[in-house]
């Protein structure tokens, strides 16, 4: 750069010295720095238009500034070239992989059009890459409850999942997840197999419990016949209560079992009565007094008396039972219960709190599976199934509702149940189909 200078600086004071000689030292100086500067002009002119496209301008050789300036973006170029390349590599490679993995996936923007797909998408969804190119994605897949689902504003930000039936009888399930600030990623799998496989164990279990019902009534019916006898030996009256005991637990499991394979029984849809939760809640209260008072629990109730739901009453009855028997069995004597129904901002909300045991956090997310219990022993103590919770999420997912369960250990549980707008009504009048 100093080099530069000074060489600018005896080319202006050379051209001075020469007009000097003939009396025009100010004019040659001006007009030799005049040239300069438009002869720099032109190289950085030059500069630029290689910079816009390297390929189509070839830059001359520079000296001085400009060729270091040169080297530096020459080098830069090549750097930045080579990063393209790697990019470009790592991208084919992604959509090489994403397009060998056996589920369809479609990227789309805020406005649901599609970006871009992978080659399962044509024989699962029937979206062709890049025929269907900027096609809205709910134009052109004939699932009804994914575009809602899609197009649902508010939910934009947050991972979506469905499962869809086909009109070739295959189910489908359908996640969205949100992907950048202005692209989703919809994944489709085929989990008819996985369905159907579920569908045999459902099948399987509820036979079973059918099967198991009635040797249970009979050997219950004897052991209570034997009881009642009044010749008994002393040696067997704990025995036979004992199996008293043990076969009335059987029935409740085998009676609970086959109520979850009817809650899961697609062809048995839920009824649409109009549901009166006060009436629920007291039948409820009334049914659990003795446990009440036998273990001296407090309760406290905040309901909003016109708000009904809509659904059957003795599916809802069941699934608010199990969470208030929960309740007073997993809180010690002299706890508080608090039950609560009442409308949110998207629906309404039935709440089930205690300051009971509380539950660690690491088992939250599978209580709702079957047989599934925090501590066997004292499940089994308040003639828990382990089946309760499950019952209580079929119950909900029968009546779009959602379980939410938040617990601190020592503390207490709370247990919502969420059920949207639909599934709501203020008016004893509202038309019941
Ligand atoms: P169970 O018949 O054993 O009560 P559930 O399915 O109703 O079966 O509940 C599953 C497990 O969740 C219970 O065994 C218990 O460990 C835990 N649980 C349920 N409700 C509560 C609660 N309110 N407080 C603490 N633990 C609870």
């Amino acid at each position: 750069m100093e080099r530069d200078l000074w060489k600018y600086a005896a080319i202006v004071g050379g051209a001075a010295l020469i007009g000097y000689s003939i009396d025009y030292a100010l004019l040659t100086a001006f007009l030799a720095a005049v040239t300069l500067v438009v002869w720099q002009l032109h190289r950085i002119n030059l500069i630029q238009k290689w910079l816009d496209d390297p390929k189509a301008h070839q830059l001359p050789e520079m000296g001085g500034l400009f060729y270091l300036l040169h080297k530096k973006l020459t080098k830069r170029n090549a750097q930045y070239a080579k990063r393209k390349r790697q990019l470009s590599s790592y991208l084919s490679q992604f959509r090489k992989a994403v397009s060998a993995m056996p589920d369809a996936i479609v990227l789309i923007d805020n406005n649901g059009k599609i970006e871009w797909a992978n080659s399962n998408a044509s024989s699962l969804l029937g979206i062709r890459w890049p025929e269907d190119g900027a096609v809205r994605f709910g134009d052109l897949i004939r699932y009804q409850e994914v575009a809602a689902m899609l197009a649902d504003s508010k939910r934009k930000k947050e991972t979506l999942e469905i499962n869809s039936i086909a009109h070739n009888g295959r189910s489908i399930n359908f996640k969205s997840i949100p992907y950048s600030n202005t692209t989703r990623m919809v994944i489709a799998r085929d989990v008819s197999q996985l369905i159907k496989v579920n569908q045999m164990h459902s099948d399987f279990v509820a036979n079973v419990s059918h099967e198991l019902k009635t040797p249970l009534t009979v050997l219950k019916g004897y052991v209570e016949i034997l009881q009642g006898a009044s010749d008994l030996p002393s040696k067997f009256v704990k025995p036979l209560e004992q199996m008293n005991v043990q076969s009335t637990r059987m029935q409740f499991i085998v009676s609970d079992l086959l109520y979850l394979a009817r809650l899961e029984d697609k062809d048995n849809v839920a009824p649409h009565q109009m549901v009166q939760v006060t009436h629920l809640v007291n039948t409820i209260i009334e049914a659990v007094q003795p446990l009440l008072e036998d273990k001296r629990h407090k309760i406290q109730l905040d309901i909003d008396h016109d708000l009904c739901l809509v659904g059957a009453e003795t599916e809802l009855h069941s699934a608010f039972s199990n969470l208030v028997t929960n309740a007073i069995n997993y809180t010690e004597p002299h706890g508080e219960i608090g039950i609560l129904w009442k409308a949110d901002e998207d629906g309404a909300i039935f709440r089930v709190k205690d300051n009971g045991l509380g539950i660690p956090a690491h088992h939250l997310s599978r209580l709702t599976q079957r047989f599934y219990r925090v501590d066997t022993d004292r499940s089994r103590e308040g003639g828990g199934t382990g089946l309760g919770l499950a019952i209580v999420k079929h119950v909900l997912q029968r009546h779009a509702g959602e379980l939410l369960i938040s617990s601190t250990e020592g503390v207490g549980s709370t247990f919502t149940c969420h059920f949207p707008n639909e599934q709501i009504s203020r008016s004893a009048q509202k038309k019941i189909s």
